[in-house]
């Protein structure tokens, strides 16, 4: 355990007293769903107040100093948060996280939900970063607006056009929106949610940490080649027809980019390239049904999320997930660097002879 750990009990986590005729008193901790639990006792009236006391706003030093001012030994208090901690209920806030998050009690409120999944030490880094998402689409918005609520501090969403009745979906642009401009109406979206997030692009020279790529087929938009030349990462989150595609996720010079997808379309069907100039030409209109564009919206955040949390190595990496209504389950498609692009740099190759 680290010496700055803030224990945080997530108040959602179910205290369940147990009592019966001849039984010592005993509260279970968690313990329902699939995740493991904690038997403590005896006296479960103080231990409840000393759990629900753990709301990651003390350090561990300090809820042990308190507790033995309240009474309590102070090697069952170390005892019992490392059993909760290896029950993983137990959640470690970092003091960082703390700090960058809102001021207020309802920020505090909104943080509190979101924290506890976050993880230790992530919520800092996701209030530093910047995304914009490009397309204030049916999965577009309610992108956005879940990309703010999860601790993403900056979070712009770009458009130039006005908003028809079609765009409206849930968590994104509503009915009443029709004819506004649909950035400003995305950006009201995203306050609903999360109210102090900042909205404004990122500043001049800067790209964002990553852009999100939410127009129907934006991906084979010659406009994304200045995405790869400035090494900003980008992920594709849209809906084609009925089918929602996330990914793939580009993190340049390190992965197959949009134009190693297009080169492997092209060797399927020569005649890709013709097609694609005409699927990028005008706004088509608003696709896909409310669950594939929200399920898509879903899967797009947990991908920006990893990409930013960088825990690990997102799905979307070098491969599209297709979610194909009425099952929804994703599929894969994966998409290797293409021998003509020379987007990622090869190994090298050994000269032969002299
Ligand atoms: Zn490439």
């Amino acid at each position: 355990m680290n010496e700055t750990a803030h224990p945080l009990l997530p108040p959602t986590v179910p205290l369940l007293h147990l009592a019966g005729p001849g039984a010592v008193a005993a509260v279970q901790v968690g313990g329902v769903d699939s995740a493991d639990g904690l038997l403590v006792s005896p006296d479960p009236g103080a231990l409840i107040t000393l759990l629900r006391g753990l709301d990651g706003r003390r350090a561990q030093r300090a809820v042990v100093a308190d507790a033995v001012r309240a009474g309590h030994d102070p090697a069952a208090v170390t005892a019992l948060l490392d059993g909760l901690r290896a029950t993983g209920l137990l959640v470690d806030l970092d003091p960082a996280d703390l700090l960058a998050s809102d001021a207020g009690p309802a920020a505090l409120a909104r943080t509190s939900a979101e924290l506890p999944a976050a993880g230790d030490g992530r919520w800092s880094v996701r209030r530093a970063a910047t995304v914009v998402v490009d397309g204030a689409t049916r999965v577009g918005v309610p992108l956005a607006a879940m990309l703010a609520a999860s601790g993403v501090g900056r979070v712009h969403v770009r458009d130039t056009g006005l908003a028809s009745a079609g765009d409206a979906v849930v968590g994104g642009l509503t009915a009443a929106d029709e004819g506004r401009a649909r950035a400003l109406a995305a950006a009201d979206a995203v306050r609903r949610v999360s109210p102090l997030t900042d909205l404004r692009p990122p500043p001049a020279g800067s790209a964002g940490d990553l852009v999100v790529l939410a127009g129907p087929w934006s991906a084979s938009d010659p406009l994304v080649g200045g995405l790869q030349q400035a090494g900003v990462a980008h992920l594709v989150a849209t809906v084609r027809g009925e089918t929602g595609v996330v990914g793939p996720l580009v993190v340049p010079g390190a992965t197959s980019c949009l134009r190693c997808a297009d080169l492997h379309r092209r060797d399927r069907d020569p005649r890709w390239p013709a097609l694609a100039a005409q699927l990028t030409t005008g706004r088509t209109a608003a696709a896909g049904a409310t669950l594939t564009c929200l399920l898509t919206a879903v899967a797009a955040a947990v991908q920006v999320l990893a990409y930013l949390d960088g825990t690990g190595a997102p799905a979307a990496l070098g491969t599209t997930l297709e979610l194909r209504p009425p099952e929804l389950t994703p599929r894969t498609r994966r998409w290797p660097p293409h021998p003509e692009c020379g987007c990622v740099p090869g190994p090298a190759v050994p000269l032969r002879g002299a």
